[in-house]
């Protein structure tokens, strides 16, 4: 799936067109505040170019899910709109709609050089999963607002939506300057990754990786395994893991993976626990002393030093998943520590995921990385050398 033959943004006189660019506005909100801008500054790029070639600029983007009339108000994209003028320094209008007369009048009385942002694609899912389920109808409706279709969604690509699969199948189409760095940066990864290949994982569920352990499993020379997903690992290894985060349906799947790999997959040998979810009493034990009513919450510092080993001989690191509770201080450390050492590790570093990328900012490490990906599902599905819906239908 290489970037060189797809169309991009500069192929395209845009002069007092409608550019509709699908963007990848779905950031991390915590009462209402976005905790991390990363989506939004990587997209300016894009965004500013359309902008000094006089395109009119029409931006569509999910955030969260929607499912009811419940969910709107939490994952309207107002603040992301207020958020994209300031970074842009210049009026961005925001329509609170996805379909409709306001809508249509908005885009027409756009000026060339000028932005408008719609409201979060994901609200044509309460009736009927029209986003979602890429609704022919509603990609066809919104490719009749614009004359260029731009996505510059990268972590979306692997889905088939209406707001990029849809628009894109009626319109001339390209790719925009972060989805060419994203697929740039990671290509090498996918084809040739520089060995020992070391895969960190971590974050929350077996079950949202489960697809990709398998074939990264494949690939890398070790799979370090930490965060809520290894105490489904070491419950499928006999370890009792208290109260700990489990899969309870992906602990065959774990136990063959152990069998099948097992001196490529390195599990956690000590925990921070705390005694329930109000996290009362945190303490570190080896990983056989977990106590029944005990919540694996972090790696601990032996697990730091256990990884380390491997880190350290790696010529090319891919992390996604952090390694323990780390919103929390009590539960960071491992986070914070695992990732202080991958910045010490010449070679190539690239991490991907949003709360990844969240905690990596948190902690002051971007820096040293080669790559930090927007994307999170996606990164991990081009590392498997899965095509992308999104980008199959953009065209060469
Ligand atoms: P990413 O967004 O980077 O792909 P995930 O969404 O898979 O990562 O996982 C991130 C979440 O996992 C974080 O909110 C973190 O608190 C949580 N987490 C990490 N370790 C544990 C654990 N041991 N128990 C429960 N949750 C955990
Ligand atoms: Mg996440």
């Amino acid at each position: 799936m290489g970037t060189h033959m797809k169309k991009t943004i500069r192929d395209f006189e845009m002069n007092h067109k409608t550019v509709l660019i699908r963007v990848d506005f779905n950031v991390p909100l915590e009462q209402g505040d976005i905790v991390d801008d990363t989506r939004i500054v990587e997209s300016l790029r894009t965004i500013q170019y359309a902008m000094k070639n006089k395109a009119k600029v029409v931006l569509l983007s999910h955030l969260g899910r929607v499912k009811n009339e419940r969910d709107k108000s939490s994952n309207s994209l107002k603040p992301v709109a207020e958020k994209l003028q300031s970074l842009l320094n210049k009026g961005v209008t925001f329509v609170p709609q996805t379909r409709g007369r306001e809508l249509e009048e908005a885009i027409l009385n756009l000026k060339p050089g000028h932005v408008l942002l719609m409201e979060n694609t994901r609200f044509e899912d309460i009736n009927g999963n029209k986003e979602s389920s890429n609704d022919p109808e509603l990609g066809a409706y919104w490719a009749s607002l614009g004359d260029i279709f731009i996505n510059d969604a990268f972590g979306t690509s692997h889905r088939a939506h209406a707001s990029n699969v849809g628009i894109a199948s009626h319109l001339p189409n390209g790719i925009g300057f972060l989805m060419e760095k994203e697929l740039k940066m990671l290509e090498p990864l996918l084809n040739n990754p520089e060995h020992p290949f070391t895969i960190l994982l971590g974050g929350a569920k077996v079950s949202d990786k489960i697809g990709v352990i398998a074939s990264l499993a494949e690939k890398a020379d070790y799979l370090l395994i930490g965060g809520g997903m290894a105490y489904t690992f070491l419950k499928a290894s006999g370890i009792e893991t208290g109260s700990s985060l489990l899969d309870r349906e992906q602990l065959e799947f774990c136990h063959e993976m152990l069998e099948k790999y097992p001196e490529k997959i390195v599990l956690p040998i000590d925990s921070v626990v705390a005694e329930d979810l109000k996290r009362l009493h945190p303490r570190t034990c080896f990983i056989n002393e977990i106590k029944e009513e005990e919540i694996g919450l972090d790696i601990g510092h032996k697990t730091v030093n256990l990884f380390k080993q491997y880190l350290e001989q790696s010529k090319t690191i891919f992390w996604n998943g952090p390694m323990g509770m780390f919103e929390q201080p009590e539960f960071q450390a491992g986070t914070k520590e695992i990732g202080a050492i991958i910045c010490s590790i010449n070679g190539m570093k690239i991490a991907g995921g949003g709360d990844t990328v969240h905690a990596i900012k948190e902690f002051g490490y971007e820096k040293s990385f080669t790559h930090i990906s927007t994307g999170g599902g996606a990164t991990l599905e081009l590392l498997e050398g899965k095509t992308f819906p999104a980008l199959e239908v953009i065209h060469d």
